[in-house]
């Protein structure tokens, strides 16, 4: 079972723009509520049958993973490998995100009446607000890894806790003896394998999901807004598109012998359900599966390098932060200068490592790299309005990167292997 099957493909795709022109039309016929209150929780159903699956197949396939390691080394050469990636693609990003946002001004040239207009969602930024003052700190982020109860960490769907408790059982199963640990590895096997039948059966249904997710959020968001904070958009999708088509591309070609045609087309449909979920964490199971299936990257790699990779990896969300700072800090009338921009370099790596693979979570951590240069809080309010149309974006790119990586580590993997 492939999930590069072209109907698939269309289905999801057509889907996605019979949604959006069903959305377009509903907002113009003032039918927006009807859309939002019965269509869009079709798409929530589909983001929770996917989400449902996360937990389990993250745990089991990782643990598997691990053990099936021939050697136990090889874990730590490939854990830095993978950070080494996810950080350089992750500074890359921000500084594209910053020279674009510099070289364009996005937020020279806004009115005063459009941007008095835009602050008005008061209820918004309360709300924005109420979950910035609810973001831990970059300490307790790093602290937050280790879970205290790994059981309260599978309840709370706490990515990284989980990854680290499947690491360690997983390295401790190697440790005992074989006649010991085979149980429940192949306990684990059966689970990951469940997981994995499971994700395949619920994809029949995405192409119902998207349009519904889709039609939803174009009833509801219209295109008014977007037209006020245009410059800023296309600035954002501008950089996300430059570093999707020239970045990874640069690292396929330096490091693999994967045609970029082959990995984008592999890949599309983990891009199409980041898009439409906005959340890397719900399409995990669907990267998984395009990644193995279609890039024929080993089920031990993508189970340690995606998971990972769909809480830490966020090219998409420090670009975008990146360019959301410096948008923010120009219509406020702020000149950020060469060490200002450096912070945000620094603060939008830890901000998007912190970020939950969830939607809207980027903008909840922007909120450290807005403080971090004195950029005020508020600003946030003004960006919001737009921010779930950039999140699909953003989340596409998030996505496309953990998939590069797991590509180029697995290559980088062979080589070494060849050669030894
Ligand atoms: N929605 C993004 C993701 O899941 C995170 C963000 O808000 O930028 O990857």
């Amino acid at each position: 079972m492939t999930l590069t099957k072209l109907q698939l493909h269309t289905k999801i795709l057509l889907a996605m723009v019979v949604g959006a022109a069903a959305g377009l039309a509903a907002n113009r016929l003032g039918l927006a509520t009807f859309v939002v209150t019965y269509i869009q929780p079709a798409g929530a159903a589909f983001v929770r049958l996917i989400g449902m699956v996360v937990v389990p197949l993250v745990f089991a396939s990782l643990l598997v993973g691990i053990t099936s390691l021939k050697d136990i080394h090889s874990l730590g050469r490939i854990g830095a490998k993978t950070i080494a990636f996810y950080l350089c693609t992750t500074v890359i990003a921000i500084s594209l995100g910053l020279l674009l946002a510099n070289l364009v001004g996005p937020g020279l040239g806004l009115a005063e009446q459009a941007k008095g207009r835009l602050i008005e969602g008061a209820a918004r930024q309360d709300a924005a607000a109420e979950a910035v003052r609810e973001e831990p700190s970059i300490k307790d982020v790093l602290l937050n890894i280790i879970p205290t109860n790994p059981i309260r960490a599978f309840a709370e769907g706490h990515m990284l806790q989980i990854i680290f408790f499947a690491l360690l059982t997983g390295v401790c199963l190697t440790l005992i003896p074989p006649e010991r640990s085979g149980p429940a590895i192949r306990f684990f096997e059966a689970v990951n394998d469940v997981m994995v039948m499971m994700v395949h059966l619920i994809m029949k249904v995405a192409p119902f999901g998207v349009f519904a997710l889709i039609a939803g959020v174009v009833a509801d968001f219209g295109l008014h807004i977007l037209v006020m904070l245009a410059k800023y958009c296309v600035v954002v999708v501008v950089g996300l598109l430059a570093h999707m088509l020239l970045v990874y591309p640069s690292a396929l070609r330096l490091f693999t012998q994967m045609g970029v045609g082959r990995f984008f087309r592999g890949i599309r449909p983990a891009q199409l359900i980041a898009f439409s979920s906005s959340s890397s964490s719900a399409t995990l199971p669907v990267t998984i599966e395009c990644t193995a299936e279609n890039l024929g990257v080993s089920r031990t790699l993508c189970s340690f390098t995606l998971p990972l990779g769909a809480t830490v990896n966020m090219d998409g969300t420090s670009l975008y932060q990146g360019v959301a700072a410096v948008f923010l800090a120009q219509l406020y009338g702020m000149d950020l200068g060469f060490p200002q921009q450096l912070t945000i370099v620094l603060t939008a790596t830890l901000a998007s490592i912190g970020a939950a693979g969830i939607p809207g979570a980027g903008i909840v951590t922007l909120a450290i790299v807005l403080g971090s240069v004195g950029v005020p809080l508020q600003g946030i309010g003004i960006i919001l309005g737009v921010d779930r149309l950039l999140d699909m974006c953003r989340t596409m790119v998030n996505v496309t990167g953990d998939a590069a990586c797991a590509v180029v580590v697995a290559a980088t993997e062979d080589r070494a292997r060849a050669t030894a």
